[in-house]
């Protein structure tokens, strides 16, 4: 097995277990209770499949959407804390098998550059993770400067977990099994980044650091075409879009476990773009682990994906 990385693992904390059972409405409850476990297990199952996949560090994160979905930005400030709190705890039972990605409220922009840095400095987390958009709000607005300014100065790592939009999709109407993973999450996720890349996200902050799980949510593919297509839409600009992309985004193979987008994101991002990703527990860990160990790859970058490319990006 080659040694991993895993930096899509989820986490449920006491004070956000009211923000997840509501995305559990469609799922079995015997699944749902399953899941639930798994989720509030920081011990022995969790290590033993991790021991299992060849994960040697899972980089640990709230499952969505937690206070991305809560309209109070005091209440949302607070509970995100509390999470953290509550994260760092498990982490330091075992500092050699765990880190974290801080949970954070982007309702207030202030708060949040300064829980992020909080987090970076004094509980030693990776970065953070946010779950989709906050109520509406997406990254790439104007008012989240203070946060990314913090992001940048602290080199963290922001990794954009999918999330359901703000409303349902019109051209899915009447296709419920198309509406979320499938395909929805995808395009809302694909969507949100590129409105950062076209909104100059990354020229105001130009060492910003973005991460996205699914082999990065269609984009490597599309490189070509948003170069194209931009020269024609008038957009201002520094670089062509594909350059932010390749410069400004990494990407995780979490939940696609397939080699032809796998070797597309490569390609188009670099070997040092691609890192491991199990999406634990809504995917299964050790799929991913023997993906990783059996798909063809010359045995150097399987281990950069694996592991070196994370270690040097996380610091780990
Ligand atoms: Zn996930």
């Amino acid at each position: 097995m080659v040694k991993k990385i895993a930096l899509e693992e989820h986490v449920l904390t006491p004070g956000l277990i009211d923000y997840w059972r509501p995305t559990m409405t469609t799922v079995p409850p015997a699944l749902t209770a399953d899941l639930f476990k798994r989720l509030t297990d920081f011990g022995d199952v969790r290590l033993e499949t991790m021991d299992k996949s060849g994960i040697a560090r899972a980089v640990l994160s709230v499952a969505g959407p937690g206070v991305q979905a809560e309209r109070d930005a005091a209440v949302a400030t607070k509970k995100a804390k509390e999470a953290n709190d509550h994260l760092a705890v498990e982490i330091q039972k075992r500092p050699d098998r765990y880190a974290g990605f801080a949970h954070i409220a982007v309702q207030d922009p202030k708060a949040a550059a300064d829980e992020l840095e909080r987090c970076v400095r004094d509980l030693k987390f990776c970065g953070a993770m946010i779950n989709g958009h906050t109520n509406g709000l997406y990254l790439d607005h104007p008012s989240l400067a203070p946060f990314w300014e913090r992001a940048e100065a602290l080199g963290a790592l922001i990794y954009l977990h999918p999330a359901d939009p703000v409303a349902p999709l019109s051209v899915l109407d009447g296709y419920p099994a198309l509406a979320r993973p499938m395909w929805g999450w995808g395009v809302e996720t694909g969507s949100h980044a590129l409105r950062m890349v076209v909104g100059g996200l990354f020229d105001r902050f130009p060492k910003a650091r973005l991460a996205l799980g699914h082999l990065g949510e269609t984009l490597p593919f599309l490189l070509w075409r948003f170069d194209s297509r931009a020269k024609f839409q008038g957009l201002s600009l520094r670089k062509p879009p594909s350059q932010y992309i390749k410069e400004n985004i990494w990407v995780t193979i979490s939940g696609m476990l397939s080699a032809e987008p796998l070797k597309c994101s490569l390609d188009a991002l670099g070997r040092d773009r691609v890192m491991f990703g199990a999406d634990y527990p809504f995917e299964a860990m050790e799929e991913a682990g023997h993906f990783l160990d059996t798909v063809s790859l010359e045995e150097s970058l399987r281990a950069d994906v694996g592991y070196n490319n994370a270690a040097r990006l996380l610091g780990l």
